[in-house]
């Protein structure tokens, strides 16, 4: 039985990914998420029911388009096996609660910003407006966060905080950024909110740091911080707690 509801979730996250794709590509071109159906961007040919199968087409079919054999970005199945996979592990973590109903919009929220972000640099307000009501509503309702002003907390220092960063680095950090901050604040409360911050600039550091080194750093490019963001926000939100107490214990405080 356990293992049956493992597979489903896995299933329905593959196959939500998929639409999470479609959302993040289309949404900042202002394109319809329903019309026109899956097509090939290359050769424009419309995709059969058998290409549409989240991760398994893009295996069975190599990576490439059935029609003029373009590569297909790895991306797409990528995000389709990552939310399958940590719809899963969601309920492993949080078994049947109302925080699984956090943590699946909470990963739903990230995938999208994640494939938006890469592929045009935008974190859209439609896609944040259409999360925080439900966070907030669930923290004041069945999921409340320990004390319950834990939520709007959270969410009010993360804005603040990126808005501050904002200042200071002078448009280094997008208008999308504070504001999907304090959406995830919400779902993270205060300590989970500082600590996925902390995560989110020490990855940027790091690939910063290998980029110089292996000097194609272009200063130029705009570098899409939202990536960041989902790593931290995600391992903050599940393994936070414990990476703090464990932290107090290695400073004996
Ligand atoms: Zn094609």
């Amino acid at each position: 039985m356990e293992l049956f509801i493992y597979i489903y979730l896995f299933l329905v996250g593959i196959t939500l990914g998929s639409f999470y794709n479609v959302v993040g590509l289309r949404l900042p071109k202002g394109e319809s998420i329903v019309t026109p159906r899956s097509h090939c961007t290359t050769c424009d040919r419309t995709l059969h029911a058998t290409e549409l199968i989240p991760v398994f087409s893009y295996l069975f079919q190599r990576g490439k388009c059935k029609g003029c054999k373009t590569k297909i970005s790895a991306l797409y199945p990528t995000m389709e096996l990552l939310t399958g996979l940590l719809f899963a592990y969601s309920y492993y973590h949080f078994g049947f609660t109302a925080e699984l109903v956090v943590a699946l919009l909470l990963i739903s929220l990230l995938v999208i910003i994640v494939v938006s972000d890469l592929s045009s640099m935008l974190i859209l307000n439609k896609v944040l407006l259409f999360f925080l009501p439900l966070f907030v509503i669930l923290r004041f309702t069945i999921a409340p966060l320990e004390p319950i002003w834990d939520a709007p907390l959270g969410a009010a220092v993360g804005f603040g905080l990126l808005f501050l960063l904002a200042i200071v680095s002078k448009g280094g950090m997008g208008g999308g950024d504070i504001k999907l901050y304090g959406v995830i604040g919400f779902a993270l409360g205060l300590m989970g909110t500082l600590t996925s911050l902390f995560i989110a600039a020490m990855l940027g550091l790091v690939v910063a740091v290998i980029n110089l080194a292996f000097k194609s750093f272009d200063r130029k490019r705009e570098i899409p911080f939202g990536p960041y963001i989902a790593v931290g926000a995600l391992i903050a939100y599940f393994f936070g707690q414990q990476l703090v107490d464990s932290y107090r214990a290695l400073f004996f405080f």
